[in-house]
């Protein structure tokens, strides 16, 4: 089979960049019999993969990949793990109750998941129980964080709304007016390097007007 069709990423993954170099192995050249071959190693192959190599152990997994493992979305995204549904196309963002809850019994195992490896394996990727923000600049905006609050309610999970003026104590900007608070949210990031970096940037700039309070 010829794949004519192969992803074309910009060459900027930012997990990708700053991980520990590693060594790709070489290609498989010919032809192989395996009961499991998986294309793609981003999140999703990379997943079935494990779970079925440890499922069968005596079966050989075969894992496909077009670039390198982590140069895809898995490599670039921002490293947020969310529990509650967010359904875009719901005036609520909840949307049908029944499957929201199926969406939120299915996103916390994954979440459950993630901390058991990152446990086990002692991975470093300052995983932090942050919750998150979901904030608005206009009345558009803040009367969605409304309905979501309001529909967040309706599958039993608390959020807190928090006025302009006090968010500059949470998130470190004024720019936004208004914004929800959601706890459950996990975060994988180097946010504090990230953060010091900004800081730095914010003090040699600072004979100009830096728009983030950054604390
Ligand atoms: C900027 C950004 C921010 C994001 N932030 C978040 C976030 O905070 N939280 C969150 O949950 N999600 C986030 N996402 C989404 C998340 O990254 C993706 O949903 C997730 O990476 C998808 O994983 P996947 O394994 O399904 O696909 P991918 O990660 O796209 O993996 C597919 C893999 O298949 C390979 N492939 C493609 N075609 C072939 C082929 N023909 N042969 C062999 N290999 C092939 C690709 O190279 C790639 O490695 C973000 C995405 C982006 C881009």
């Amino acid at each position: 089979m010829q794949i004519t069709s192969l992803p074309a990423d910009d060459s900027m993954p930012g997990w990708f960049h700053t991980s520990a170099a590693r060594t790709p192995r070489p290609a498989h050249i010919g032809q192989k019999k395996v009961r499991f071959a998986i294309v793609g190693a981003g999140l999703t192959g990379l997943a079935a993969a494990r779970q079925l190599a440890l499922n069968f152990p005596n079966d050989e997994v075969v894992l496909i990949e077009a670039q390198e493992v982590g140069y895809g979305s898995a490599g670039r995204n921002a490293g947020f793990a969310i529990d509650v549904p967010h359904d875009i196309g719901a005036r609520d963002y909840i949307g049908d109750v029944t499957i929201a809850n199926k969406v939120l019994k299915l996103n916390t195992l994954g979440q459950n998941y993630l901390r058991q490896i990152v446990q086990e394996h002692g991975i470093e990727c300052q995983m932090t129980e942050s919750g998150k923000y979901q904030a608005s600049v206009g009345e558009q905006g803040t009367a969605i964080l409304e309905a979501y609050r309001s529909g967040l309610a309706k599958i039993g999970r608390e959020s807190e709304m928090i006025s302009g003026k006090d968010l500059p104590d949470h998130i470190g900007t004024s720019y936004y007016k208004q914004a929800l608070f959601i706890p459950g949210t996990i975060l994988f990031c180097s946010l504090p390097a990230l953060v010091k970096v900004w800081r730095i940037i914010c003090l040699l700039m600072s004979t100009l007007l830096c728009p983030y309070n950054v604390r």
